[in-house]
């Protein structure tokens, strides 16, 4: 396209081709990516050379950018998607919710108010009701909005905590949260403009569970001190271990001190589908505000996070504003404009993936998946178990499981162990055969798997072992 194209327009042959060409490279990639290397590595140098230059003036054919994108930007992404990404939260995402968010970014939905898009409004009214009554929250009353991803969600739970315990003067509030919490909490609370002496970071003991103890000496000390404890976080699912809170005793202490309980399950919360991971979610449903993250381990592409309240009022609350250039499309109270429940005035139409995919495969097949996730991460435990060189640092919980190389009768010292589990890493990491990093948990350097994806098998974690077992064996000689 060397002249000048002001209407950004591509005839309908030129459209069909580049948007089937797209669809096939989709379709191809979710057929092989298992086959396909995990992890890209490149540094700024090496991406520079490829993509550094002007924005250029004259257009080139639609056919040759994407065949440079589909060349050089997707094939040095890290696949998250991938079986053997085990690292951080991996994405594993499935295609009908891909093609869903094709929809709804090629006829460019505007998901901010019920008169621009009432389909789009009710999708995201009826999808939050499926999603209140598997968390147990109030029908009529709970509400909830789609964000981003988990950080979002935390901070809008957070500004509503703050705006419904503390109103306009929050000098005295203070938000109570465990060391294992995770750290977009405490991003949240700077963003909205609390001091550090305002936060109380709780410490876990060695097992990483929540000392009810020491929170409820925090509480009474803030008290007597004519502080206001306004919040607490407690976690569903830490990232680091998979361990949940103990949500029911945390919430009757939020009762009966007058405090905002918000659970962050942004990686755990999805477990609620599974009959184990209901078991061991018991509480949850006693919140006041909860935040999942769909395109965690609910499978859906990035980004959509959720936040799930029990009372929608305190949204709308927290969040309406009546500018005069909204004035003509307000609307009545049941035709909900979500613009009025979060952050975002201009948002992308997020609930289209979630219903389609949900109807497509039915909640049944997202329990089963589920479920199998976390006996996959169980089974590798008792394997593990089983195994001379290999020792569990913290069992398996919801799907993560944290574990170290430690052969028996070696007898490594602290220091040395933490060597040889970071070398195992890297090497792993740089083979781009896996993505498996580490995390520091109690002093230690351990590796971690977080097994949300339901296409990775116990023996595409075995290999992954063996691989470790051989950057060992190397790093012994
Ligand atoms: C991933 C995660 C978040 C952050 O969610 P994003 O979608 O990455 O913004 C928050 N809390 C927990 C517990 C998480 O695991």
């Amino acid at each position: 396209m060397s002249k000048s194209n002001p209407r950004l327009e591509l005839s309908k042959e030129e459209m069909k081709s580049l948007g089937y060409k797209i669809v096939d490279a989709i379709v191809d990639h979710h057929l092989t990516q298992d086959k396909k290397l995990p992890v890209a590595v490149g540094t700024r140098a090496e991406m520079d050379s490829i993509f550094l230059e002007e924005a250029p003036e004259k257009g080139m054919d639609a056919q040759k950018v994407l065949e440079f994108v589909l060349k050089n930007v997707m094939a040095n992404s890290t696949l998250l998607s991938h079986p053997k990404a085990y690292s951080f939260v991996p994405g594993p995402s499935n295609y009908v919710s891909v093609m869903a968010d094709a929809l709804a970014t090629g006829f460019n939905v505007f998901s901010g108010g019920w008169s621009a898009s009432p389909a789009a409004a009710e999708l995201e009214i009826i999808t939050i009701q499926w999603l209140l009554k598997i968390f147990g929250f109030p029908k009529k009353k709970g509400g909830g909005i789609f964000t981003s991803g988990g950080s979002m969600a935390n901070l809008t739970a957070l500004t509503t905590a703050r705006n419904i315990k503390c109103g306009k003067d929050f000098s005295k509030a203070v938000i109570y949260l465990s060391d294992q919490a995770h750290s977009s909490n405490i991003k949240a609370i700077r963003v909205i403009g609390f001091r550090e002496e305002q936060v109380r970071i709780i410490p876990t003991d060695s097992e990483f569970n929540f000392p009810i103890n020491k929170l409820k000496n925090a509480i009474a000390k803030d008290r007597l001190a004519g502080l206001q404890p306004f919040c607490l976080i407690g976690t569903a699912g830490t990232t680091n271990t998979g361990t949940v809170d103990p949500l029911t005793e945390l919430a009757a202490i939020c009762k009966k001190e007058d405090i905002w309980f918000h659970i962050d399950g942004a990686y755990g919360g999805a477990a609620i589908l599974a009959p184990k991971g209901k078991t061991a979610l018991k509480g949850i449903e006693k919140a006041d505000s909860v935040t999942i993250d769909p395109h965690k381990w609910l499978y859906q592409p990035y980004e959509m996070g959720c936040l799930l309240v029990r009372n929608h009022k305190h949204l709308s609350h927290t969040f309406t504003e009546k500018p005069e250039y909204l004035r003509d499309v307000e609307g009545n109270t049941s035709e909900i404009n979500f613009y009025d429940l979060g952050i975002q005035l201009t948002r992308r139409f997020r609930a289209l993936k979630f219903y389609m995919s949900i109807k497509t495969y039915g909640l049944q097949s997202f329990r089963d998946a589920i479920a199998y996730n976390m006996d996959l991460a169980e089974q590798l435990e008792e394997q593990m178990r089983k195994s001379s060189l290999w020792e569990i640092v913290h069992p398996a919980t919801l799907a993560i499981i944290n574990f170290r190389y430690n052969p028996i009768g070696k007898n490594y010292s602290a220091k040395k162990l933490d060597k040889l589990n970071q070398y195992i890493s890297e090497k792993v990491v740089s083979s781009q055969k896996a993505l498996l990093v580490t995390t520091i948990l109690n002093n230690q350097i351990v590796l971690r798997m977080c097994l949300i994806n339901p296409r990775t098998t116990l023996a595409d974690v075995q290999e992954t072992l063996e691989l470790c077992e051989a950057f060992a064996a190397e790093a012994d000689k």
